[in-house]
């Protein structure tokens, strides 16, 4: 399904460098791929210093050729590992650098199926003519676990296939008789990664203030050749907005790279994505923004996996949320809200501390390890001022690039920049399950001669949180935010206003972490997309209507819904009702249902809301003109889950939204 696609294309897998060491080992790695053979032929000349017991793995798919060390050779019999790799226990002796030789070749698998969706992870090296991509950690080159290492890697190539490793582009030729690049890399990196394919190279120079231009690169299929332009703009843009916000740039290049697979992947100096990725537009305004990103966080400045993974959340923040931000103040409210939405259905067993985040593997760990991290940053930032917050991150990146840093690091970083102690803000975010739930347990109005006075009293859940709520004061003529620090579970407040207030609302700008009550949760479509127990009414006798409406459902909902008859008494369960216009709005009005939103009107071909009935559960309403209006909607329908509405006009969405999220207030009037 495509939203599965739009899914992992907005969330990057990232493979991060992971220093373990001390450095001091280099590879020096020839490699002559075929991709229309599969064959890979390769020799690597590995150095490193001094006594050593290194283990060394390869994949037992390669036949080797010749493997010495310090020119003698190896005799020992490797150990055949689980996952298919030789791992060789090799010593070195004496002082002065010594020299592993492997030559070796062999077969890599062909591409697997392009709809098979578990593409993502846990591929083996592969080489085909549309693409080939050789993974770093899977043993195409010979492996020493536990040591970071600098590398050297030439590639050779028939004509008419182009390629890359990570790393700055020493030298390159191209011509009948084939391809041959030579990529340095000069940082501690932990795995090599490979990619080639029929690729049409555009490149363009951008220019830095007091360093060398950074090389910007394509490397597409050419049916999408003319995307390129948009996307060397786009590159261009990121790596300054980051510069100057961060620090330079640390690479000499950067290169989008396309795949035959559905995959989205970010590497040092490069991120290879799908075709059909780089085809959607939205693409280019978030996703590449933040793969540039993790150049400095994660490729940069390296993640401390044993303290645990600050870069998905700083990166998520510092791209996709600021994106929005730069939208507007309501696409930013909007990206909170669906946040604080996610965060408060984690189904109560699978909830974990944010420290305890890795990787993303499943849909808790990405609400954790990016949601919910980026939120604690955006806390932070409001209680530290965005210029101060700016120069902890500053600070860090200075202090930290191409270490390993962790959590506490970070929040050294901000502490040295803010003059703050801030062990509980990190301690109570990092290691605790879940969010707080907070509430005006009471508010009244106290008048002093000619002053008033509000009193507030808050409550939240155990354990206590130390909180700074923001407390509106609306009335008629202004609005008026305070800040308060609830520390314990219970605390009570005085707030001086100039008028008298109509209410005071708790947090409506939804800056906190917290747990949303359901009132504050705006209904989406999503709410009966999912549910399973969803009944489905159609609202009308015409046949063909009736048709595409099932067929429609068929596509919306994830379990086949019961259907009722429209004159049947209403079912206690979330609601699809169907219908054309005068149907739908009779229906609703026979069951006491909320009627069609002003809002959405006779606008377009169709309108779809989402709404609550009386007793709670979830409705959703398709309205539409004819049965050609259903079918046109039939594609683009399911992709707009957190939506509350919609405007069709044929198969074109053309006005959408999510309701105002009801605040938590207390009327003083
Ligand atoms: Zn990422």
């Amino acid at each position: 399904m495509a939203a599965a696609l739009v899914v992992l294309a907005m969330s990057c897998t990232t493979t991060l460098a992971q220093p373990t060491g001390a450095g001091g080992m280099h590879h020096d790695l020839r490699v002559v791929l075929d991709p229309a053979t599969r064959e890979l032929q390769a020799e690597d000349a590995i150095t490193l210093a001094g006594d050593a017991s290194v283990g060394l793995e390869l994949s037992t798919q390669f036949a080797i050729e010749q493997f010495t060390i310090d020119a003698v050779p190896v005799a020992s019999k490797p150990e055949l590992l689980a996952d298919g790799r030789a791992r060789w226990t090799l010593e070195t002796e004496g002082p002065g650098s010594h020299r592993i030789v492997l030559r070796y070749h062999g077969p890599l698998a062909p591409l697997p199926d392009t709809d098979h969706r578990g593409t993502l992870q846990g591929l083996p090296p592969m080489a085909d003519v549309r693409g080939s991509f050789l993974p770093g950690d899977t043993g195409w080159y010979p492996q020493v676990r536990g040591r970071t290492f600098t590398y050297r890697l030439v590639l050779e190539l028939p004509a008419g296939q182009r390629g890359l490793a990570p790393g700055r582009l020493v030298s390159e030729t191209d011509n009948a008789q084939g391809y041959r690049a030579v990529f340095d890399f000069p940082f501690p990196a932990e795995s090599i990664d490979l990619l080639a394919g029929p690729y049409e190279v555009q490149e363009r120079w951008l220019a830095r203030k007091g360093g060398a231009a950074i090389r910007l690169r394509t490397w597409f299929h050419p049916e999408i050749r003319d995307l390129a332009p948009g996307y060397l703009d786009a590159l261009g843009h990121y790596i300054d907005f980051y510069s100057d916000w961060i620090g330079a740039y640390p690479f000499s290049e950067f290169s989008v790279v396309s795949s035959p697979l559905q995959t989205g992947f970010g590497m040092p100096t490069l991120t290879y994505l799908g075709i059909d990725v780089l085809r959607l537009p939205f693409i280019r305004s978030t996703s590449l923004g933040h793969e540039v990103l993790h150049n400095w966080w994660g490729n940069g400045v390296y993640v401390d996996y044993e303290t645990g993974n600050w870069s998905e959340g700083l990166t998520t923040f510092m791209a996709d949320y600021t994106y929005k931000e730069e939208e507007s103040a309501q696409a930013a409210l909007d990206l909170r809200l669906s946040w604080l939405r996610d965060l408060a259905a984690i189904p109560p067993g699978q909830d974990y501390p944010l420290r305890e985040f890795t990787a993303r593997t499943h849909g808790t760990s990405q609400i954790v390890g990016y949601h919910k991290a980026a939120f604690v940053f955006l806390m932070l930032r409001d209680r530290l001022g965005t210029d101060t917050f700016t120069r902890g991150l500053r600070d860090f990146w200075r202090e930290q690039r191409f270490q390993r840093a962790g959590w506490t690091d970070l929040q050294h970083a901000f502490e040295q920049a803010s003059g703050q102690r801030l062990d509980t803000f990190f301690e109570q975010w990092l290691t605790r399950k879940g969010v707080p739930q907070v509430r005006i347990d009471r508010a009244d109005v106290e008048r002093t001669g000619g002053s008033l006075r509000i009193g507030v009293t808050l409550t939240q859940t155990e354990p206590a949180y130390a909180l700074r709520v923001p407390l509106v004061l609306d009335s008629a003529d202004a609005r008026q935010t305070q800040l308060v620090d609830l520390v314990g579970t219970r605390g009570e407040f005085v707030l001086d206003s100039a008028s008298l207030p109509t209410a005071v609302a708790l947090d409506p700008s939804l800056r906190l972490a917290r747990r949303l009550e359901a009132r504050e949760l705006p209904p989406i479509l999503r709410q009966v997309m999912l549910d399973p127990s969803t009944v489905m009414v159609v609202a009308t006798s015409d046949g063909s209507f009736r048709t595409s409406a099932q067929q429609l459902a068929g596509k919306l909902l994830d379990a086949a819904p019961r259907v009722m008859g429209a004159d049947q008494p209403m079912p206690g369960t979330p609601l699809l009702v169907v219908g054309a216009r005068s149907e739908v709005d009779a229906f609703l009005r026979k069951h006491g249902l909320p009627p069609r939103p002003p809002e959405l009107d006779e606008r377009g071909s169709a309108q779809v809301w989402a709404s609550t009935q009386p007793d709670g559960t979830a409705l959703l309403v398709i309205s539409a003109g004819d049965a050609q209006a259903l079918q046109a909607m039939q594609r683009s329908l399911p992709h707009y889950g957190r939506q509350s509405w919609l405007v069709f006009d044929g198969a074109k969405v053309i006005d959408r939204g999510v309701w105002p999220a009801q605040a938590l207030s207390w009327p003083l009037q």
